[in-house]
């Protein structure tokens, strides 16, 4: 299998080459140069795997680089319970990814965010950490991750990096903006390898520093700087399997659909539903939920993408949503326009001079029916009503984030088609919002007790790339 760019103008790869990378050189995102088609016959017999297991007959459709063996073996290591069942009381320790219908055979929370940063970017994150470690240690070369995050990201890379080797992170986040909870979870890790950096000024100025530093070709190319942002594809990639999870532990046959809801931000974990739906999977509808920051919304209301100013983004209560574009839209676009480069080279040479585009009255929004979306968006006032209503009909706590998406979810329940909303994060995360909707805080798992108690690992810094660049050089 080949990786393609969706611009056109860069060589197709096998997998392990664009693992490490970020876009691809002609600015484009990758993709492979066709989506395995999945046979009746395979989801019959994949309906009993394991995780683990069905991650390996799914991945190694797109993986023919690392032997079959050692690609077993990673993801052995990465889906396990150890990892996953970090789960509060009521969850079966033994699952992964838990099914809690809270409407039997209508409306179910697909439980992701069960790993140790208590986000659904464990998922890919933790499969990422183990992938990368042995592509370092197969090419007996070294990384240095270099990132910038408000919260989710940051800690999910540094908690999947932890200790492995080849590779060090230096972690950027804005000083004095993250949680308690969020600075106690990333700033409580000791591993050598692990730099926490706080940096003054907001998140924008952290992002900025680490383009400015990512934008220094000599230096990037003698500290080997990398990253794990969300348009990895292997992130992407490892998010498919989920979907199929989800939809054998929700159906007794193939025959059935099933609609799956996603709260989305940078439209990573919904393109993996897509991917899996283009497969074959029988996936009736893709329900994508924004927050009050809905470009994509809006796109799949109206055709019309158009990215936002920073001026113009939300700070919201469901934070990890809170985007101006969304940076993996261009792999869906790609499929919309029939896979044609030159359309999406025109396309976001527009994004790019910050102008909108509008495919409303083209070819492509006819095709836009073909791909099952339907669209919603929730606001604050949504959210705490939905978090309040939950824990109300249900008895469950969940997060500003899931309460988005079940929102939307509920808005779009169909008569005979399983709605499964994604659980994108833990309620314990978002105390104070929890507190706003419910008048009392969320559980804690109990291995999380007293983290903000924990001693702290973080060197402040000025937002500067000079001086990033200075204490990348000091940790070699
Ligand atoms: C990252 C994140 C999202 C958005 O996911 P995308 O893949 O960016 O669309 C939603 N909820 C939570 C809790 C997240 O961390």
């Amino acid at each position: 299998m080949r990786y393609l760019s969706t611009r056109g103008q860069s060589p197709a790869l096998p997998f392990c080459d664009i693992l490490l990378g970020g876009l691809a050189p002609d600015g484009g995102l990758y993709l492979p140069e066709a989506y395995p088609r999945v046979s009746r016959a395979e989801l019959d017999a994949w309906r009993s795997l394991s995780y683990s297991d069905l991650a390996f007959v799914l991945l190694s459709r797109y993986i023919d680089d690392i032997p079959a063996d050692d690609l077993r073996a990673l993801l052995d290591k990465t889906y396990c319970a150890k990892t996953y069942a970090f789960v509060r009381s009521g969850s079966d320790a033994t699952e992964i990814t838990p099914l809690r219908w809270l409407e039997k055979d209508r409306l179910g929370l697909l439980e992701l965010s069960n790993g140790p940063t208590l986000a659904f970017k464990d998922m890919a994150m933790q499969l990422l950490g183990n992938l990368f470690e042995y592509v370092l240690e197969g090419r007996g070369e070294t990384m240095n991750i270099l990132g910038a995050t408000s919260g989710d990201t940051g800690s999910a890379a540094e908690y999947a990096l932890r200790s492995k080797h080849n590779v060090k992170v230096f972690m950027l986040s804005p000083c004095g903006k993250m949680s308690a909870f969020q600075r106690a979870q990333m700033y409580s890790l000791t591993d050598a390898n692990i730099f926490n950096i706080a940096v003054t000024g907001m998140f924008d100025a952290a992002q900025d520093v680490v383009k400015a530093v990512a934008g220094d070709t000599g230096f990037k190319a003698r500290y080997r700087i990398g990253a794990v942002n969300s348009i990895n594809w292997a992130r992407v990639l490892a998010q498919i399997v989920y979907y199929f999870k989800g939809y054998f532990a929700a159906t007794k046959n193939n025959d059935q659909r099933v609609a799956f809801c996603v709260p989305s931000g940078n439209f990573g974990n919904i393109c993996a539903g897509h991917i899996a739906r283009q497969m074959g999977l029988p996936i009736g509808r893709l329900i994508l939920a924004t927050n009050e920051n809905d470009v994509l919304d809006e796109f799949f209301r109206t055709g019309v993408y158009r990215p936002r100013s920073a001026v113009e983004t939300h700070v919201t209560s469901s934070p990890s949503m809170d985007i101006s574009k969304a940076s993996n839209f261009e792999r869906f676009i790609f499929d919309l326009v029939d896979r044609n480069p030159a359309v999406v080279r025109e396309l976001w040479a527009k994004v790019e001079a910050g102008e909108s585009f509008d495919l409303s009255g083209t070819p492509y929004i006819e095709r836009l029916s073909g791909f099952a979306f339907v669209s919603g968006k929730s606001a604050h006032t949504d959210r705490l009503d939905t978090i309040r209503r939950v824990f109300a009909d249900y008895g469950v706590m969940i997060d500003p984030h899931t309460a988005d998406g079940l929102k939307v979810a509920q808005d779009h329940l169909e008569r005979d088609m399983p709605v499964l909303a994604l659980e994108t994060a833990q309620p314990a995360k978002f105390g104070d919002i929890l507190f706003d909707a419910l008048g009392r805080e969320p559980e804690r798992p109990p291995a999380l007790a007293g983290l903000e108690n924990l001693p702290q690992k973080v060197d402040v810094l000025a937002a500067d790339a000079d001086a990033i660049k200075a204490y990348i050089a000091q940790h070699p």
